[in-house]
């Protein structure tokens, strides 16, 4: 039997495997395309994504793909030949919260870069076009039935846990009843995805994304790749009357985005297409027995705001270690629990804020069709809210609410993301982030002998920071980012969230000092 399969080779199928292989778990991938996607849907990484994908050793790789800063903006125009409305721009600065931050780079790019990286894994088995056909699970197993598509053979295949990233229309899902709750349908779009060269009217204005404002072209966006040369235009098929998904054949596709440029010499080269339904879904539960749902299969967002995929990769980086810790004896299943408790909290928060986003466009376009000028400037100047969002981005913290602001300050709360601090070894810099990934990790003071030894029992490693300890703390901000003092200590688990901390040397261990004990001892 094997230890765990994945339904969906999306970003976050791939992810799950990549996490899971980093706690020393094989996996098996199943994916029915034979290669990742060829549209880029998702184009906004957060810079919490950005840190895990640092964390695999693929930031560079990933970032050689991403736009220019100077393009993370909207833009609003009439049209490519009209009028210039106003912008947008992203403001967020990371530099003091993190070792890397936010980038724009198109799904299909990160895709690719997941794929390779999990090819060259060897716990990982990839099985691309290959279809799960079937499932269903026993007490101690849950069974898949694929078909092998080159080949037409099928085949079954038994693992003690399976997890479906199997995308928004999961047949997971429906095959194991699990039900989503929210707003099923708030418009039906077109993706088409074009090549077509705009230099003449982007490069003095380089823009992630341009909302046109012609009243026969509402609700259609142009979102580019890197080098503007690829565009994919967004049509809400809804919003004229005139139109139906039929309509939407590979001509008209072409004939639109002539209509959109307007201009007799570009000439788009039509590369695909895609239709989708935004919604706002949640699933009302991410487990059933030995199958857990990730990804879209367990949340529709909207994409305003681009938390879907960034969503996605962090359910997954919160599920492997504690399947790994499971799988490995270490813990008993209701840790696994933790896994919906933790994430539906973020998917909740997520969701509301990009229905907050969708919510804000609308206010721009009904403000346009009424030219009540005094309202789109106010509905405008709340755009920025939409892309810069750093506390949603980096200050989640597992097991408490928080709300969606402008600003974020490292905390040592516990569930928190663990701040990054620069480090220092024999002149070499390291961020405090890239500590943790494994294994749980205790940090503290030299001066915190008192919980050094405590901690030396069990299975975690122990690093000092700070004048003779391992590591020196480049900008003395360690103690006061992680809120402790020097006699504390702080338990970071394996997916950089904070367990457990004590100020001082009289905190009390709980939970975690009893589930780092049955971990030891094994
Ligand atoms: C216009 C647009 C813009 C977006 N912008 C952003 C953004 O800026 N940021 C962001 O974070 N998100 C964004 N998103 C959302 C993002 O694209 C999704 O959240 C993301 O693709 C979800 O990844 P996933 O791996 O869960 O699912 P998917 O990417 O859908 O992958 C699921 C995979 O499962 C496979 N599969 C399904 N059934 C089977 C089966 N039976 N057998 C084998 N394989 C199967 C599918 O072929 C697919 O490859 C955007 C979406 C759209 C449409």
């Amino acid at each position: 039997m094997h230890e765990v399969i994945i339904i969906g080779g999306g970003p976050v199928g791939l992810s799950a495997a990549i996490c899971l292989a980093n706690q020393g778990i094989k996996s098996i991938l199943i994916e029915k395309h034979s290669a990742t996607t060829n549209h880029p849907k998702a184009r906004g990484v957060n810079c919490r994504s950005m840190e895990l994908f640092r964390s695999w050793g693929l930031e560079d790789q990933i970032k050689q793909y991403q736009m220019p800063r100077e393009s993370y903006r909207f833009t609003w125009i009439e049209d490519f030949q009209g009028k210039e409305i106003t912008h947008v721009q992203a403001t967020v600065d990371y530099s003091s919260y993190s070792p890397t931050e936010n980038a724009i780079i198109a799904q299909d790019d990160v895709e690719e870069e997941l794929f390779k990286k999990a090819q060259s894994m060897p716990l990982i088995d990839l099985r691309f076009n290959t279809e799960m056909i079937h499932a269903s699970q026993g007490e101690n197993q849950a069974t898949v039935e694929i078909l092998n598509r080159n080949t037409n053979q099928k085949e079954t295949l038994s693992a003690q846990f399976l997890i479906a990233a199997d995308g928004a229309n999961s047949s997971l899902r429906k095959l194991f009843n699990v039900e989503m709750e929210g707003i099923d349908n708030l418009g039906v779009f077109c993706n088409i995805y074009c090549e077509m060269n705009l230099d003449k009217y982007v490069e003095h204005r380089p823009s992630a994304g341009f909302m046109l404002t012609r009243p026969d072209l509402r609700g259609t966006f142009l979102l580019s790749k890197k080098g503007h040369k690829k565009w994919l235009v967004g049509v809400r098929i809804g919003s004229n009357p005139h139109l139906t998904k039929e309509s939407f054949t590979d001509d008209f596709c072409v004939e639109y985005v002539k209509k959109v440029i307007n201009e007799p010499e570009v000439e788009p080269r039509l590369i695909n297409k895609s239709f989708w339904t935004m919604a706002a879904l949640i699933a009302k539960q991410y487990r059933v027995g030995r199958v857990f749902f990730a990804g879209d299969a367990a949340h529709r967002l909207p994409p305003t705001g681009g938390f879907g995929m960034n969503t996605g990769i962090q359910d997954v980086h919160n599920l492997a270690w504690k399947l790994a810790m499971v799988l490995r004896g270490q813990a008993d299943e209701s840790l696994l629990d933790t896994y919906f408790t933790e994430r539906v909290q973020i998917a909740k928060t997520n969701t509301s804020w990009s229905i907050e986003n969708a919510r804000r466009f609308e206010t721009i376009f009904t403000a346009l069709a009424r030219n009540d000028l005094a309202a789109c400037e106010e509905a405008l100047n709340d755009q920025a809210h939409h892309i810069n969002n750093i506390l949603l981005d980096l200050g989640f913290v597992y097991g408490s609410e928080y709300q969606a602001e402008d600003t974020y300050k490292p905390s040592g709360k516990i569930g928190a993301r663990a701040p990054h601090c620069w480090l220092l070894q024999d002149n070499e810099q390291i961020s405090t982030l890239d500590l943790y990934d494994k294994q749980f990790v205790l940090v503290c003071h030299p001066e915190a002998s008192h919980w050094q030894s405590k901690f030396h029992q069990f299975s975690c490693k122990i690093i000092t920071i700070g004048e003779r300890g391992e590591y020196s703390d480049k900008n003395h901000d360690f103690l006061e980012k992680y809120e402790i003092s020097k006699q504390g200590a702080v338990l970071v688990r394996p997916d950089g969230h904070i367990a457990w901390r004590s100020h001082d040397e009289n905190g009390k261990m709980a939970y975690w000092s009893w589930l780092l004990t049955r971990a030891s001892k094994r």
